[in-house]
Order: structure tokens, then C-alpha cells, then sequence
């Protein structure tokens, strides 16, 4: 055993190996060098305690590299970057909600890799508000007197009830009390916000009469959350936010004010581009609400940030508060967003991945899936073919309306799904797909057609999973 303990190789030498420098180019030397100390850590464990995996100094350096390098292959996967969403599902928390258009990715690396005049006006020589063009924007429209924009949603909700509700009570549907996500409920971001939830009505059915029982001194404001991620069905009933603009009226001394969470945000009239109905930012400021919030990823198609339009008053008090400073925009965020939002204003929703995605016709993404199919019916070892699908638009945005879609469905004969979808994933650029009754499905959907090239070289390969 000693003598084999001396196989165990030297840490400069591993350190050198051409294909180990690769490693440390694209993480760093500490990674790499942790990652082999391990390995050879592992090896004198196996030699000491197990006899030998090794049988000469050539065996024992490959067996620690081997080793090493599928740990640092792993590593190198799951750096943060660009992944490609076969899984249908439009706006997918997972995978970093909406991406961005290019006119927006583009503008944020002109805009940060250097200086900028994220709080200055070139043309005036003076400083001027970092909101100043996202605040016009969002103004024209949606109709707003003002507008502001935070971190996300959750603090655009937070900073409101901060701002205008500290110490008061606000009334808020049983039937809204949403949780967003990883157990985090907008309920308790309130109360955290230091105000006093009252909770109206019952689950499925909450009337006007309900909230008014509630209405004292102490209210300050009638909630409304948009039901995103859930709906409910059957014996139910709610108060619109026309009705509790309304009530708030009967009040004119100590008015409630009305704040409308509104989950996605839609700055379009949807059922323009062949999609239901739903009610627009716009709609709701002209039902009189009094300040409405969304999310800058959903729907709306831009990057995380949470949007606040409404009546000038309570806009300023929010602006001014202390806790706005903890909860603003960066210049990346806003670079994007205003791009967006520029987009929005020139009417280029063609342009703006969620849109696209949202707007394409079924004929459209069936040919589309047909296409695919196509380019990968050819490959040796495949077996796949065009079909419908079902498309989500995700991300708690449109309360559960699936989306009629196309997706190619791959089978590798002999190799389990779940095999074919870890293969997909363990890319340079990972493939997510998604996989129901042992078919790996790619849906065309959310695929940009750009992207179709790069699935087939990588479909090429499954042959290989097969033998091994
Ligand atoms: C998604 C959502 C939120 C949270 O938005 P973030 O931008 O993720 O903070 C809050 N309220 C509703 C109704 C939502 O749908």
C-alpha cells in the first residue's frame, strides 16, 4: 500500500493537463484546484481503505482526471446562462421568465458597458430623474397621471401598502390571498409592509356588501389581486374593481383608497391578436383605481421589475418614501425596460419574445413543428413526428388558458426519456424539454426557429446515447 501511495499524482502536473487548462480558463484555477484536491483525496481514501482502483502512475492520474473532469463538466452546465425552452411553457419562472427582445439585450450592454446618463440630461446638462423615460412611456400608455417602477412586483405591492397604508387596515378578498411562489404570499408581504390585512368575504364568493361590512376609520385602502396562478370555479362571485371604486366613493371624507395588484400587466388589447379578452393597465386606471402594479417579466414582456402607474398623489408618496431607495431600478433593468416600453410605443409587438410567442397563430407554430420534424426525421437512431400539443403561457400570467400548440416527439429506441432529456440538457446551449408517457416532447412554441439548426446537430449525437 505504500509504495501505491506514491502513484498518487502531483497537483501542479494535473494543474498542466491541456485538457484541465480548459477547466480553468472557464471557471477559475480555485475551482479546478479544489475539484482535483478531492479527487485526490478520494484516491489515497481508495487505496488505503478499499486495496487499489490503480495499478501504476499513469492509471492513478487518469482515474483522478476522469473523475475530476465529469465534476467540472457539471459545474461548467450550470453556470448561469442561455438555455433553450422546448417545454411550451411561455413565461417559465425556471427559466427566467420572459426574455428579453433584442432591441432590449442589446441596449443594456451598449448602455453598461460604459458610462451612461442614467441620471442626467445631456441635452439640459443637469441631473434628471433615472424614471424620466420610463415614467413617459408608461404615462402614454396607460393612461396614468404617474409611474414609477421597483425591483418586482412583490415590491411594487410592499412599497404601495408601505407608502399609503402603514398602520391601517386594507381589505382584501379570502378569494385573493395569492401565494406567488416558493410560499411566498402577497398576504404576509402586507402585513410585513406594517399594515393591518382584513380578510373579506369567503374563498369562492366575496360581494361588495362583504367588503363595506369591514370599511372604519382605520381602512385605508380595498385590495384587489389578480388571480394569476389559480382560478376558481363553480359556486363563486366577486366584486369587480369598478365596484369597489364605487363603494370607496360613498366615502368621500375618509376615501379608501382602491390599489389593484394586477399580476401581469397587459399594456395591449389582447383579443387584437387572436387571443380572449383580458382587462388592460389602461382599463383599469379608467375603472378609476387609484394605483395598479405588475410585473415587468409576465406578459408585458421585459425584464424583472415591478411597475406602479396611477394617480399622481399617491405615485409621489411612494416615490418619496425611504423604502423606494432600497427597492429602485439599476440601469441594466432600466435600459430594458425602456426599450421595451419603446417597443410598445412604436407598436413593435412582433419584436417582443412573450408577444410573439403569445401571438403566433397554431397554423403558423404547426408548421413551424413540422419543420422541425423534419430536420430531425432524417437522423439515424431517431424516431419523431409532429403533433399538437398544449402550450402554457406559465408564470402565474393568464389564470390557466392552455394554448393550442405543435411539438415534435422523440423517441430513441432502446434509451428511456428520461435519458434522452438529460442529453438534451447537458449541452453547451441545454435543451429543455419536457416528457409525457415516455416521449421527450419539444415544443415549437416557445422555440425560436433560429435555434432549429443547433437542435439538430445536437439530436445527431443521440445515436451514441444508444450504443453506451
Ligand atoms: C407574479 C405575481 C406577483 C409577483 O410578481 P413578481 O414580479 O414576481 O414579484 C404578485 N402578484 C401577482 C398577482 C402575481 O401574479
Amino acid at each position: 500500500m505504500e509504495n501505491k501511495l506514491r502513484f498518487i499524482p502531483k497537483m501542479d502536473e494535473l494543474m498542466k493537463d491541456s485538457e484541465i487548462i480548459r477547466f480553468r480558463e472557464e471557471l477559475s484555477d480555485n475551482t479546478v484546484l479544489g475539484v482535483l484536491r478531492e479527487e485526490t483525496e478520494n484516491l489515497r481514501e481508495c487505496i488505503q481503505n478499499k486495496g487499489t482502483p490503480v495499478e501504476d502512475r499513469v492509471a492513478a492520474a487518469a482515474w483522478v482526471k476522469q473523475r475530476a473532469i465529469q465534476r467540472l463538466q457539471g459545474k461548467k452546465t450550470d453556470r448561469l446562462k442561455r438555455v433553450i425552452n422546448a417545454t411550451g411553457v411561455i413565461l417559465h419562472t425556471n427559466l427566467g421568465r420572459a426574455p428579453l427582445s433584442r432591441e432590449a439585450a442589446a441596449k443594456v450592454s451598449e448602455v453598461v458597458s460604459g458610462y451612461n446618463n442614467l441620471e442626467y440630461s445631456v441635452s439640459e446638462g443637469n441631473r434628471r430623474s433615472r424614471m424620466f423615460y420610463v415614467e413617459e412611456l408608461l404615462k402614454e400608455l396607460t393612461g396614468a397621471e404617474a409611474a414609477l417602477a421597483v425591483n418586482n412586483n412583490a415590491a411594487a405591492v410592499f412599497l404601495a401598502m408601505r407608502a399609503l397604508c402603514k398602520g391601517k387596515e386594507v381589505i382584501l378578498s379570502r378569494g385573493e390571498i395569492v401565494e406567488i411562489g416558493d410560499s411566498f404570499r402577497i398576504s404576509e408581504i402586507i402585513r410585513e409592509s406594517g399594515c393591518i390585512l382584513r380578510e373579506a368575504g369567503a374563498t369562492n364568493r366575496t360581494n361588495i356588501g362583504d367588503y363595506e361590512s369591514l370599511i372604519c376609520e382605520n381602512t385605508a385602502a380595498l385590495l384587489k389581486i389578480h388571480r394569476s396562478n389559480f382560478r376558481i370555479v363553480g359556486f363563486t362571485g366577486e366584486a369587480g374593481a369598478s365596484e369597489l371604486v364605487e363603494l370607496s366613493r360613498k366615502y368621500p371624507q375618509n376615501r379608501p383608497l382602491v390599489i389593484e395588484d394586477m399580476g401581469s400587466g397587459i399594456l395591449e388589447d389582447l383579443s387584437k391578436h387572436g387571443m380572449k379578452y383580458e382587462r388592460t393597465v389602461r382599463d383599469a386606471l379608467h375603472d378609476g383605481v387609484d394605483v395598479v402594479t405588475f410585473s415587468g417579466d409576465k406578459v408585458l414582456g421585459g425584464p424583472q421589475a415591478g411597475v406602479i402607474a396611477g394617480k399622481k398623489k399617491y405615485v409621489d408618496l411612494m416615490r418619496k418614501n425611504q423604502m423606494y431607495r432600497c427597492l429602485r431600478l439599476d440601469k441594466m433593468c432600466l435600459a430594458a425596460l425602456e426599450a421595451t416600453l419603446w417597443q410598445y410605443a412604436r407598436g413593435d409587438y412582433q419584436n417582443i419574445p412573450v408577444l410573439k410567442s403569445l401571438f403566433e397563430t397554431e397554423e403558423s407554430v404547426h408548421e413551424k413543428a413540422g419543420r422541425l420534424n423534419t430536420m430531425l426525421s432524417g437522423l439515424v437512431g431517431i424516431h419523431c413526428y409532429a403533433g399538437p400539443h398544449t402550450a402554457m403561457s406559465g408564470g402565474g400570467a393568464l389564470p390557466g388558458e392552455p394554448i393550442g400548440s405543435s411539438a415534435v416527439f422523440i423517441a430513441v429506441p432502446g434509451v428511456p426519456a428520461s435519458d434522452i432529456d438529460s442529453y438534451l440538457r447537458n449541452q453547451t446551449v441545454p435543451i429543455i424539454a419536457t416528457i409525457t408517457d415516455g416521449e421527450v416532447i419539444l415544443d415549437a412554441r416557445t422555440v425560436d426557429e433560429g435555434d432549429f439548426g443547433y437542435i439538430r446537430d445536437v439530436c445527431t449525437g443521440l445515436k451514441d446515447i444508444a450504443r453506451t
